[in-house]
């Protein structure tokens, strides 16, 4: 029987009668009482020719011979059929059985349970035509019991996610701590690469009796023999794994916990993937974070159900040189303050990301926290980074900002004027200033505005020209034909109290210039080249338009000298009917 994933092969005519096929992945199973094997991953290696001998079906129920026994990873001694089935028998064959051909190792890592020996199926050959299997899994996540109600039916459900060793014995993703280097932005190789990871459900009388029994970050064998596996709603999870399971007749027990299946795993990003509006500003995402700094919890009521929540905001950063707020709500954010302020190291998986302050995180019932992770390589490393290499003393630009920021200006009497920057010395606090003003733009520098810049999804990076015009990034290891412009923008800015040079990343330079992105309008620059003073005058239509404009200021050291630098978090057009009510309003108090 041939798995819905080589139905192309079948209709494509590739996989025909009388070719020679290699099996790389296979399951035995017993379907209706019958042994049947499942081709999961077949290669076909020659054309169709006539059949080689005289091939006979295998009797039913007949014992095997020992040697393809051993092969298929099965019991040496001659066994009933059925051992191979409903639970693959992962015992090692005994040295006396022949040496299986070499090409059969596939098929052996197909069939066989990798993890240690132990009879258990890997999570990542899963597929619906099981019912019955045993996995060992560590649970990383555990969700609330929830109860629906409907005239139709009624009942309790709660879920897990469930990790195991599979993906690591069988290479399917590279190691936690390479990919952290080698990749960059968002990835999505994972959705087509086997998943150690997978949801799993129970109903009801189950779920009551296997909800007490499971804890969070422990690790349990399941013995199924009616589960079913569908396939995995991407909408609702962010776990790769094609399927899902339902479990039904299940048993649960506790098993030792021998490290070889990973505390955490995470498809880990970079804090700075959010830099400069990069990276998701929705869904989840995998980080590890040193809790740089923690705000006091506080109240807030939930406007959708008029609870009383406790959050705590935190900020979190990496050795990528960002920081990002993180919020934590109910327990965890009622953590002592000491917990805190001794900078743990957290790995956390699933936090949510949002567009709030420009981007934020918090955690959820999703997310799988742990804190300084003894066996997690990243949470050591970067432990390693912030107390032995000098990463608590490494500045780190702030992502979020500070009062919310992104969709409302900050209210009219919250504004500074620009001489405040030099005259309140802003910038030179040991985190940066976030303040706003009303101010014009009189300035750009348009000789320099922008940078050539990764065009690989994801990646922002600065890439150099080769000879050849091909562009190389030094982050992605990749050579591409294109480049992605992206603003890079000085200006001033002027009030009536000072001038001031204020710089822009790509969003914000985009909108001053009315949606015009930096390869557009390069283009227009290249096409204007001969034309003296063209593209001048053509720049000269963005200037003189009056903004409310949010910036960060920081001092830098540059060569030895410290300069303060704004940069712009926010900008909006002048409201000028706002502007007149605030003025007239603000007039009124003065009399
Ligand atoms: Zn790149």
């Amino acid at each position: 029987m041939a798995a819905s994933q080589l139905a192309t092969m079948l209709k494509g005519g590739e996989l025909q009668a009388g070719c020679f096929a290699r099996l790389n992945k296979f399951v035995l199973n017993t379907i209706q009482n019958k042994s049947i094997v499942i081709l999961l991953d077949v290669a076909v290696v020659g054309a169709p020719t006539g059949l080689v001998g005289a091939p006979t079906s295998y009797p039913d129920g007949a014992p095997l011979p020992s040697a393809t026994a051993a092969a298929l990873g099965g019991p040496a001694a001659p066994a009933p059929a059925r051992a191979f089935a409903p639970q693959h028998n992962a015992r090692p064959a005994p040295a006396a059985a022949p040496k299986p051909p070499s090409n059969f190792g596939a098929a052996m890592r197909g069939a066989a349970a990798p993890g240690g020996g132990g009879a258990f199926r890997s999570i990542s050959e899963l597929n619906p035509y099981q019912q019955r299997f045993t996995i060992k899994a560590r649970v990383t996540a555990k969700g609330p019991m929830r109860t629906w109600n409907k005239p139709t039916s009624s009942g309790n459900l709660f879920s897990v996610d469930l990790l195991d060793g599979s993906g690591e014995i069988r290479g399917a993703r590279r190691p936690v701590a390479a990919t952290m280097f080698e990749r960059c932005g968002v990835g999505n190789d994972e959705q087509s690469s086997p998943s150690r990871f997978v949801g799993g459900t129970f109903f009801k009388e189950v779920a009551d009796k296997v909800f007490p029994l499971l804890e969070e970050g422990k690790v349990y064998v399941f013995q199924e023999t009616s589960g079913r596996l569908k396939p995995s709603n991407k909408q609702y999870t962010s776990i790769p794994h094609e399927f899902e399971v339902t479990f039904g007749n299940v048993t649960v027990e506790p098993a030792d916990d021998d490290g070889a299946i990973a505390r955490i795993v995470g498809d880990w990003k970079k804090i700075s993937m959010f830099a400069d509006g990069g990276g998701p500003r929705e869904g989840n995402v995998d980080i590890v974070g040193v809790i740089k700094a923690a705000f006091p919890a506080g109240q807030i009521t939930s406007k959708r159900t008029g609870q009383e929540l406790t959050k705590r905001e935190v900020v979190l950063c990496d050795d990528s040189g960002y920081d990002v707020r993180l919020t934590f709500w109910g327990e965890l954010a009622l953590r002592d303050d000491a917990f805190f302020e001794a900078q743990p190291v957290l790995a956390a998986k699933g936090l949510r990301v949002s567009d709030f302050g420009g981007v934020s995180l918090s955690s959820g019932f999703g997310s799988q926290l742990i804190f300084d992770g003894q066996e997690d390589p990243e949470s050591l490393r970067l432990r390693a980074w912030w107390t032995e290499g000098g990463g608590r003393e490494a500045p780190t630009v702030a992502l979020t900002g500070a009062s919310g920021g992104s969709g409302a200006p900050a209210a009219f009497g919250d504004r500074i004027v620009l001489d405040d920057i030099k005259g309140r010395q802003l910038g030179f606090g040991e985190k940066p200033d976030y303040v706003t003003f009303k101010g014009t733009l009189n300035f750009v520098k348009t000789d320099k505005l922008w940078y050539e810049a990764c065009a690989q999804e994801g990646c922002q990076k600065k890439v150099v020209q080769n000879s050849d015009g091909t562009w190389h990034c030094e982050k992605c290891q990749a050579t591409n034909a294109e480049c992605k412009r992206r603003y890079l923008m000085s200006s001033t800015f002027v009030d009536d109290s000072a001038q001031s040079w204020i710089s822009a990343f790509n969003d914000h330079a985009t909108k001053i210039f009315l949606g015009v992105n930096a390869d557009d309008l390069a283009a227009y620059k290249e096409e204007v080249e001969n034309e003296d003073g063209k593209f001048e005058d053509y720049m000269k239509q963005f200037l003189f338009k009056q903004y409310v404009v949010k910036v960060r200021v920081k001092s830098e050291v540059w060569q030895e000298q410290s300069r303060v630098k704004a940069s712009i978090v926010d900008i909006f057009d002048l409201d000028y009917v706002a502007e007149s009510r605030d003025i007239l309003a603000a007039l009124a108090v003065m009399d």
